[in-house]
């Protein structure tokens, strides 16, 4: 099976993978893990990070402070 890419969507308060549209963890190269507001974890899609995104103008530089390994694609790059 080929593996699925999605774009990280990286928030102050929270982040997103934009494969499936579910909360993640913006430490992980997958999306493994759905980070919620719930008492257990959730299984993310699998899809690998290839890139990110920001919902706010502004948030480039501490994204890439953080990821430095995930190519910016542009703020509000959501629905690719
Ligand atoms: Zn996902």
């Amino acid at each position: 099976m080929e593996e699925s890419h999605a774009i990280l969507t990286i928030n102050l308060y929270s982040s997103r993978c934009n494969g499936c549209g579910l909360g993640a963890d913006p430490e992980e190269t997958h999306h493994l893990t759905v980070l919620q507001y719930a008492p257990d974890p959730v299984a993310g899609c699998g899809a690998k990070f290839i890139g990110m995104t920001s919902d706010y103008l502004g948030e480039r530089e501490s994204c890439e402070e953080m990821r430095p390994d995930l190519p910016w694609v542009g703020e509000g790059a959501s629905c690719t």
